[in-house]
């Protein structure tokens, strides 16, 4: 990528940073993301990446926007109540940030769906709301090898991770979160959530990825933060690879 003199403009603040650069600006210019969700998590999520510059953003989300998703989800507006989320998200972005490419992928990813878009980006950020889907993609991330920033927001609490199957020590997600079908799942709908909580775990999940196309830093990889916003504290734990995974362990890839 040429950065001409908007551009060197634009992300002036920061080529001025040691750790990024223009060399880490350029990779991120030169990247794609795929963000699956345009909620809480997926709105700074893609407002953060595309404002800094993320050359191509394919955006995933099936749902239309609701009146009960403006109290946090910040990407959408109240004239866009019904509008698919995908559509609004993206139209939020590029008037941030008209030189990058946004893509709005108007479905829930999944199957044969998910694997084709996952085999074509650099990383991908789940911002979805179920186990199915979160398990879904990180079965393609590992399977592409492809790293994958995840996140989760409920209540007052929220946790984050970075799983990257391509680092030996790194764990998957499930590694993390076994299966388990049966077990009853928290839904903002019924549970209630905090409207700035889901900012900052998204914003810890822009940040995250962008550290890691730039190059720059430690990624929170084989480490999962859990995030309570009621006490204002962060823990961050160590996390295994678990040998026997049937995702990503040794016997399975091999298999594979
Ligand atoms: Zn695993």
């Amino acid at each position: 990528m040429n950065l001409n003199d908007d551009l060197l403009l634009r992300y002036s603040r920061h080529i001025l940073l040691p750790d990024v650069g223009v060399a880490g600006q350029t990779r991120i210019a030169e990247a794609s993301v795929l963000i699956v969700g345009a909620g809480g998590l997926g709105c700074p999520v893609a407002l953060y990446l595309g404002a800094a510059g993320v050359g191509r953003l394919l955006l995933a989300d099936g749902d239309a926007v609701d009146l009960t998703n403006l109290q946090r989800q910040i990407g959408h507006t109240t004239a866009a109540i019904g509008m698919n989320k995908a559509d609004s998200l993206a139209h939020s972005v590029r008037a941030i940030n008209p030189e990058i490419d946004v893509r709005p992928i108007r479905e829930a990813l999944s199957g044969a769906g998910l694997q084709r878009v996952v085999a074509e980006v650099d990383l991908v950020v789940d911002a979805s709301d179920n186990f199915a889907t979160r398990h879904a993609i990180n079965r393609a991330c590992v399977q592409f090898g492809k790293p994958l920033v995840s996140g989760a927001a409920i209540g007052f609490s929220g946790q984050l991770a970075v799983f990257d199957s391509a680092r030996a020590e790194s764990p998957c997600y499930h590694c993390l979160f076994p299966d388990h079908a049966d077990e009853p799942e928290l839904r903002c709908a019924e549970a209630g959530v905090f409207a700035p909580l889901v900012g900052v775990i998204g914003t810890m999940q822009a940040m995250e990825a962008l550290k890691y196309l730039a190059h720059a830093g430690v990624p929170l990889v084989g480490r999962l933060l859990l995030w309570d916003g009621l006490r204002t504290e962060a823990r961050v734990m160590k996390v295994p690879r678990d040998p026997a995974c049937p995702v990503c362990g040794q016997a399975t890839l091999q298999a594979g």
